[in-house]
């Protein structure tokens, strides 16, 4: 065996080994101080599989098992067996997926996914789209998009001009919005103070009345699939003819909710989110693609395209004739080829296992609310999708801890309406009813320790 392939092949039997064993270790390490371990800058060349012998010895201590079934904390999926190997080959191959002329593989591969994902979340199928890195890329090209396109309608080329003296833009948005709209707005250069914050309902769905009562001139209304604490969604049906009405641009935070797409179960949640002007969604949360994987819509390619092209030649057609150009629709030039992960995992689910790993991770949701409320815990959200939120009254952040410390679950905190909560979410292909019902007795017994401790 060569060099090359030996260390490959070991590679691989180490993340094989890691993921088979990833459910049986704890879920949060205790020592994380991994530096020392991780030495000091050669001076001199050593060879490949000392190096890498070296990091997985070092960073071991230090690994958080979100692959593995117990992982709950944000919304942190899982990465299928397909998707994983994929990503594997996407390094090892070191496609550039700039356009066609740089690799032919990682664009059409892009092309191809992107129409499937559009199938799978019953997006119109004219919307453009682009691979970014993960929801934070996504609301960041969408709201782009939407600069140029309510900016174009008012007379102004962002592209060209900036916004120094351009015409006052608003972004309406919940108060409950993601953080990462914000960070979006800061970085297309509107500011934080661009947001009118409209309210939201107990379930932390924008509220109708007050989004209507904002709309006075060009706009940017951004909705929510799936509020990040509960889970709810807006009424997309309502905001969107409203905000439409006022020739509004409506931009939806779909980052793992839109998901809900994809089963019959869970649609009516989404119903009227097509009629949005764009969508971000993102692949390493709910699709359990490993990390670095996002997705930008839009149903104005021509905008969308206008805000991130890196020339004005999509115009006239790029590279070779109808390929398109994945990087005209993402803030990168050279970037990984993200397309393969991502087909797949499409490709490994199939439409129905997508509507079947959304279902049961819903279905384990619930079950996680029933036995926390039988145990005699107090779940503050109504759980329609795969976010669960528990009150252990003034005990809140003590139980988290000790749950966490027991290397049994991990769940993380939240402040939401007020009030400190256990956040819990299920979004792994790999979890099981046992796995919740381990976790839930992993969660009595961290309250009865606090609870003793008194
Ligand atoms: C996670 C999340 C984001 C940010 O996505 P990243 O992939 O972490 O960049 C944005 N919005 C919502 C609702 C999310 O849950």
């Amino acid at each position: 065996m060569s060099e090359l392939r030996g260390l490959l092949a070991e590679v691989a039997a180490r993340v094989a080994d890691y993921r088979e064993s990833v459910a049986d270790g704890p879920v949060f390490p205790e020592e994380t101080d991994i530096r020392d371990a991780l030495g000091e800058l050669p001076e001199h060349p050593r060879p490949a599989a000392d190096v890498i012998g070296e990091l997985a010895e070092a960073v071991a201590p230090a690994l958080v098992a979100t692959t593995g079934p117990r992982y709950f904390g944000f919304v942190t999926g899982g990465a299928l067996d397909a998707a994983t190997a994929a990503d594997m080959l996407a390094t090892g191959w070191d496609q550039s997926a700039f356009n066609v002329v740089t690799s032919p593989a990682a664009a059409i591969v892009e092309d191809v996914a992107g129409e499937w994902l559009k199938d799978v979340l019953r997006l119109p199928s004219t919307a453009s789209f682009g691979f970014v890195t993960g929801g934070q890329g996504a609301n960041t090209v969408c709201l782009a998009a939407a600069r140029h396109h309510v900016l174009a309608r008012a007379g102004w080329d962002v592209e060209r001009r900036g916004l120094n003296g351009a015409p006052p833009l608003k972004v309406i948005a919940s108060e409950e919005r993601h953080a990462t709209i914000d960070r979006s707005l800061r970085l297309l250069g509107l500011g934080t103070d661009a947001v009118t914050p409209v309210g939201a309902d107990g379930q932390g769905a924008i509220d109708i009345d007050g989004l209507e009562r904002t709309l006075d001139g060009p706009a940017i209304v951004c909705l929510q699939a799936g509020n990040v604490n509960s889970g709810a969604f807006d009424d997309f049906a309502a905001a969107t003819e409203i905000a439409h009405r006022h020739g509004a641009w409506v931009h939806v935070d779909g980052a793992f909710g839109l998901w809900a797409a994809a089963s019959p179960a869970s649609r009516p949640l989404v119903a009227g989110v097509e009629r949005a002007d764009s969508w971000a969604v993102d692949g390493h949360k709910w699709l359990n693609v490993p990390y670095d994987s996002g997705y930008a819509f839009c149903a104005h390619p021509g905008s969308h395209a206008a805000a991130m092209s890196l020339t004005a030649a999509y115009l006239t057609g790029q590279g070779d004739g109808d390929v398109r150009a994945p990087s005209d629709f993402v803030p990168e030039s050279s970037r990984r080829a993200r397309g393969f992960a991502t087909w797949a995992a499409l490709g490994e689910l199939g439409r129905a296992g997508i509507a079947e790993l959304v279902e049961r991770c819903c279905a384990l949701a619930r079950r996680f609310a029933e036995q926390l409320t039988k145990a005699g815990f107090t779940v503050v959200n109504d759980v329609v999708l795969n976010q669960i939120l528990v009150s252990f009254g003034d005990e809140t952040d003590r139980v988290v801890e000790a749950v966490q410390r027991s290397g049994e679950c991990w769940m993380g905190t939240t402040t939401w309406h007020g009030r400190r909560l256990m956040r819990v979410s299920v979004s792994s292909w790999s979890t099981t009813e046992a796995d919740v019902d381990r976790s839930v007795a992993a969660i009595q017994a961290a309250w009865a320790s606090v609870a003793s401790r008194g």
